[in-house]
């Protein structure tokens, strides 16, 4: 069964002068002057309903880039069938023919279509081109062609099979249809998350955030392109609840592959447990969720160090990220200089479009978005135990644009310090150096999710201490480095607690999940 161990697609810089730049830079243009017209991807079928809403860059909302037709109940029903239609052929398709679309996809984005799914992203999510590069180019090639790796993996493990007896494991596709809940922070986990089920023989129905639907008509041209069938992937445009209705009430929904936010995963898995004596399976339930991410610094740490990992930790894409450093605790002989070193490296920040290359920083996603995260900001600036230290400003008038933003706090219980903001806000408690191990007990009990954090100390038995200690309290830590871009096949990603059922993304645990074995034996 073995494939090639795939590399890691190698990461363009865009630096001003090479090729890459000025491809992009046109793509970006050619993108920004026309106008898409984007239908759901039902069966064979390109849907187009008349219910159209408009597509808007988040730092430009008054520009269109096309709009979207938007779906009904019937369209989830029309889905869901297209999906069983397609299963048997699919799930019956040799393994290797399932593998080549995905590792044509993979090429296709990393080649022909590198420009368009990177601009997409800029333009749809307002990502620069770095940020847009490692994940809806890289990242998502990487998941395509390790996942192919994983799949061979399972399939190889079978188990011992005594004289006179041949037993054999049989890994099938789920029994039914999954469902795929995408978020709109990364293109990579949108196209991964229906595309990791269907390599496994799954036919799936896909529902993005609408704030990514720009990007994620590309990343279904593509699939289209590398020969994914009709009906294995069905990309809709409902919203959430009417899905809702109609998935987690059939009796072939054999699991979901979620990204996206602690509650509306709360409330679809109570759905699903009031729901489970219709499903001829338990479903598969498998969701990253939400985070609070930290960054401990012990009074051994390089202070230089600890500001840049909470600047790019904190700030890169807008702070948008489940991993993003967002509580930070520093040891009070550092911290003038952490501070110091942090105020510097905010100053430099450049805030606007991604169309121009110099802006490191971008728009938030949406109205909502930029209402949540100025409430957060706005108490913070009216709080007594709280002081907006850098940044703070809020400017929707072209853009949902929101300064990089830096709280401190004499409340280690800050409201800031325990809630998910999902935005360029973080929040510094600064701590007696000679209470380390309180402010371990800190970190391990403040907010309810384990996602991601970091440590950072010279001291081996400090960095010791805290692994151990902090073991629940993030399913990726980092020693010495900003606990954000974990790399497919190098930090398989996820975490539990509140923040999810750490299936861990890029790596043989999630594609078991969307398995079901059957065990053969046979007797000669
Ligand atoms: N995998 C990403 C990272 O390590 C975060 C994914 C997410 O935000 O859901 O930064």
């Amino acid at each position: 069964y073995k494939v090639p161990v795939p590399k890691n697609e190698p990461v363009n810089s865009y630096a001003p002068g090479t090729p890459e730049r000025a491809s992009l830079q046109a793509k970006l243009k050619e993108l920004r002057s026309q106008e898409v017209d984007v239908p759901m991807y039902i069966g064979a079928e390109e849907v187009r309903t008349g219910k159209t809403h408009p597509l808007n860059p988040p730092h430009d909302h008054q520009h269109k880039l096309g709009q979207f037709h938007e779906g009904d109940a019937s369209h989830v029903d029309q889905a869901i069938k297209a999906a069983l239609a397609a299963k048997q052929e699919w799930a019956d398709l040799h393994w290797q023919q399932r593998a080549a679309v995905f590792l044509k996809a993979a090429d296709l984005i990393a080649g022909p279509y590198r420009d368009k799914i990177n601009a997409a992203t800029m333009l749809g999510q307002s990502k620069n081109a770095y940020q847009a590069e490692i994940d809806s180019a890289c990242e998502l090639a990487d998941f395509l062609r390790f996942n192919v790796k994983y799949m061979t993996e399972i399939y190889e493990e079978q188990p011992y099979s005594p004289d006179g007896i041949w037993n054999r494991m049989e890994y099938r596709p789920l029994e039914g249809f999954v469902f795929a809940l995408t978020p709109f922070n990364f293109t990579a986990i949108a196209g991964n998350l229906p595309s990791s089920a269907a390599l496994m023989g799954n036919t799936v129905v896909w529902k993005p955030a609408y704030s990514q639907i720009y990007s994620a008509n590309v990343v279904m041209e593509i699939f289209r392109e590398a020969g994914v069938p009709d009906g294995v992937i069905n990309l809709i445009y409902v919203d959430g609840p009417t899905v809702g209705k109609k998935v987690f009430t059939h009796p072939d929904f054999a699991g979901i592959h979620f990204t996206g936010s602690t509650a509306v995963f709360q409330t679809i898995w109570k759905t699903i447990g009031e729901n489970i004596e219709t499903y001829k399976s338990y479903p598969r339930i498998v969701g990253e969720t939400g985070g609070k991410d930290f960054i401990l610094a012990h009074k051994t740490a390089d202070a230089k160090q600890v500001a840049t990992a909470i600047t790019r930790g904190a700030f890169e894409y807008q702070g948008q990220k489940c991993s993003a450093a967002s509580r930070v605790y520093v040891a009070n002989n550092i911290w003038d200089d952490v501070k110091k070193n942090l105020l510097a490296d905010i100053k430099d920040i450049k805030m606007g479009g991604p169309e121009d290359f110099d802006n490191f920083f971008n728009a938030v996603i949406d109205r909502k978005a930029f209402d949540k995260i100025k409430g957060y900001i706005d108490h913070a600036k009216e709080s007594n135990v709280a002081e907006v230290i850098a940044g703070g400003e809020c400017d929707d008038s072209k853009g949902y644009f929101i300064q990089p933003t830096v709280i401190v706090t004499k409340d280690p219980q800050y409201v800031t310090m325990q809630e998910e903001i999902f935005g360029p806000v973080v929040t510094i408690y600064v701590y007696e150096a000679e209470n380390f191990d309180e402010t371990l007990t800190l970190v391990d009990e403040t907010s309810p999710y384990a996602l991601t954090g970091a440590i950072f100390s010279n001291d081996r038995y400090i960095i010791e201490k805290a692994t151990k200690r902090l073991s629940q309290a993030a399913g990726n830590f980092y020693v010495n480095d900003k606990p954000t871009g974990a790399v497919v096949n190098q930090n398989p990603f996820g975490g539990a607690r509140k923040s999810g059922t750490n299936d861990k993304a890029g790596s043989k645990l999630n594609l078991l999940r969307w398995c079901s074995a059957r065990m053969v034996k046979e007797t000669f």
